[in-house]
């Protein structure tokens, strides 16, 4: 290939940047080393079009040991076997920007897709002759409109991106590295061990939560089991007030309805609610739904969606932007869109009812880059598979239905005194479907209750009467939807990196599923704790937002990288050096307080091989003996004598692992 003057476009991937080619003309495909490259004229201009493969640089030290502060940029598949397939790209661009005039990063439009063409434009081209093409789908007019109206670099999101980039691998590789030789000077092996600055919180409050369910001693509680008649039909009241603490004082109750068996009623209340159309989706309420309605986790709706983005189906899906743009042609996505018969009816129908004015009820949450998620109407299903068109299907439903009325919901509820405590029965009923036709995942249909016999202080007689015991539940292991959300409202990771985080803790053997949770492994407990007991500051929520925060800055210019790096700099090394300074004997020690080990010399737990915290018992069984103790005041309420409690304790299915071996362990000694 002999030619010079050409614009050099980089794009992120081989499938967006044959979409950039054909959006600007007519282009020849070529392949160089395996590598598609588009070649095509726009004007007098010539553009050659060049894929990436996601970031083709990474950091890396030549330092051993720790804390080690000093690294560089280096090519990827340098350093990482697994990145070997970066190598002909990188190989492909770097011929390429030999005699390109001008660079264009064309890269995804986000701090990751800003920071790939930076880097790729500054190790083998030149940043004074390049520009930035900002767009939020691939169609070919959006891509169009962006190359006749090329940015500048923007270099706030490069440098938010690098700077995240720089934290997250400081924290990483000096992290791991102490957690690696505090195992190895401990077990006299070498083993793979890793944290990171978002991930650690997150193993932490799993780890926190599967303590919780493993020490938790079910406590009883007692509610009244009321039914009553209205109309015929039997209906169970739901109590309002508080349970009963203790058996004789819910038997006494239930003697005064045998003795007078009656119901108040003492309000009905009938009202009409307006319910507004959902807001157009973000990334996390996208994955949220997706979760909902199809169970996709998080990581796997992220996936489809970029597929989609790829095809030109959707707009950018990484976003956090509930909001769509006023300058968003609607009226054109709904024409597109109608072609699609599974949309014309939908579509005729919207128009219909909105008399073609076309107003989203857009929400609170904004992202600097990116609109709300919106079908493009263009693209092709063709080849795709069934959860590609499910999530597809998800995205246009919700997209017509936040342009649509709002659902009208009749809300009934009817209030019950019973013997001085109060009961209620309640249900909902459609009224006006509204945009519940476009987007029918919500429901709201009850059980319809006749009101025409009902008025405020009639008795009506009990049905039947009785007293059920319930028993407290421990929480649920959170699910890989629940993990995002809950770092979503912590306010760490971003909507990009949060379902990739969750997976890593997955990958790294930490967490398993279990059922539909996430169950957390010895190790992953084992590294929780250590972190805990050591650099408890840096996986706390608190600090980890902190940072969050401080990059988020750097995108409108009140936050320096620099400051921010060294400000991370010193926090680890102030923990690093605490526990480089601790000796063997102290890390067995810590060590053996968490897991069981072979060759722990001290006193050892009754139960298990772990080292004596307390009473005898290692921490964890020690706390589940607490816990049995405290409990046992509200069981004898509940007519326990001590020996019956230990062996309800362990027929439940909710009692906590722990506390069943320890019941066992009761039991078997005697103890009173
Ligand atoms: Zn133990």
């Amino acid at each position: 290939m002999n030619i010079k003057d050409y614009i050099l476009v980089i794009a992120e991937k081989p499938k967006s940047a044959e979409k950039i080619a054909y959006a600007l003309g007519n282009p020849k495909k070529y392949r160089i080393n395996g590598v598609p490259v588009w070649f095509v004229m726009r004007g007098t201009s010539r553009f050659v079009i060049a894929p990436a493969a996601g970031h083709l640089y990474t950091l890396h030290t030549e330092s051993k040991g720790f804390p080690v502060f000093d690294y560089k940029w280096v090519p990827k598949y340098i350093v990482e076997p697994e990145s070997i397939f970066t190598r002909k790209y990188l190989n492909v661009l770097s011929m390429l920007a030999k005699n390109a005039k001008e660079y264009i990063n064309a890269c995804d439009y986000d701090i990751e897709g800003s920071l790939i063409g930076y880097m790729i434009i500054k190790n083998i081209g030149d940043i004074k002759r390049s520009k930035r093409a900002k767009f939020s789908s691939l169609t070919a007019s959006e891509i169009v409109r962006a190359f006749n109206n090329l940015l500048p670099l923007d270099y706030n999101m490069i440098e938010a991106g690098y700077c995240r980039h720089i934290l997250d691998w400081l924290w990483g590789i000096n992290v791991s590295r102490m957690l690696m030789s505090i195992y190895r000077s401990v077990f006299n092996e070498k083993r793979i061990l890793s944290a990171g600055r978002v991930q650690s919180p997150t193993l932490s409050y799993v780890v926190n939560i599967d303590l919780q369910r493993k020490t938790h001693v079910p406590v009883p509680y007692a509610y009244p089991s009321i039914k009553i008649f209205i109309d015929n039909k039997i209906f169970k009241l739901i109590p309002i007030d508080s349970p009963f603490n203790s058996l004789s004082d819910a038997k006494e109750y239930l003697e005064n309805i045998k003795r007078d068996p009656r119901a108040t009623v003492l309000d009905i209340i009938v009202r009409d609610e307006r319910i507004e159309p959902p807001h157009p989706f973000n990334l996390p309420d996208l994955q949220s739904e997706a979760h909902r309605i199809y169970g996709f986790t998080p990581y796997k709706t992220q996936k489809l969606a970029e597929d989609l983005y790829l095809e030109a189906l959707i707009s950018y899906p990484r976003t956090n932007s509930q909001k769509l743009p006023p300058t968003l042609n609607n009226r054109e996505i709904l024409e597109k869109l109608s072609q699609n018969i599974v949309y014309r009816t939908l579509v005729k129908t919207l128009l219909a009812e909105t008399r073609g004015i076309l107003r989203p009820n857009n929400g609170p949450k904004e992202d600097p880059a990116h609109p709300a998620i919106y079908p493009t109407g263009e693209g092709t299903l063709k080849g795709l598979s069934k959860d590609h068109i499910k999530l597809y299907d998800l995205i246009v439903r919700r997209y017509l239905a936040t342009f649509a009325n709002p659902a009208v919901v009749q809300y009934v509820r009817i209030e019950f005194i019973v013997h001085g405590r109060r009961y209620y029965l309640s249900t909902n009923i459609v009224r006006s479907r509204g945009w519940l036709q476009y987007y029918p995942y919500i429901h709201f249909n009850g059980e319809e209750i006749s009101l025409k016999l009902l008025r405020k202080g009639l008795q009506i007689p009990i049905h039947e009467a009785k007293i059920v015991i319930h028993f407290t539940k421990p929480p649920h292991l959170p699910s890989k939807i629940s993990l995002v959300k809950w770092m979503e409202e912590k306010g760490i990771g971003t909507e990009a990196t949060r379902a990739e985080i969750v997976e890593t803790l997955f990958k790294r053997g930490y967490l398993y599923m279990r059922g539909r949770g996430s169950g957390v492994s010895e190790l992953g407990i084992l590294i929780s704790f250590l972190l805990k007991d050591y650099v408890e500051e840096l996986i706390s929520v608190e600090l980890t937002r902190k940072f969050e925060e401080r990059l988020n800055m750097i995108l409108n210019m009140k936050a320096k990288c620099d400051d921010i790096v060294e400000e991370a700099k010193e926090m680890l090394l102030k923990y690093i050096n605490r526990v480089k300074s601790l000796d063997i004997q102290t890390l067995r020690a810590e060590i053996s307080k968490y897991i069981e080990m072979s060759d722990n010399n001290g006193r050892r737990c009754m139960i298990c091989k772990r080292s004596v915290y307390a009473n005898n018992l290692c921490i964890f069984h020690n706390i589940a003996l607490e816990n049995i103790r405290s409990a046992y005041e509200t069981w004898r309420k509940f007519g326990f004598s001590w020996t019956q409690y230990l062996e309800k304790l362990l027929k439940l299915k909710s009692t906590g692992s722990y506390v069943k071996e320890v019941c066992r362990h009761l039991i078997k000694q005697g103890e009173f």
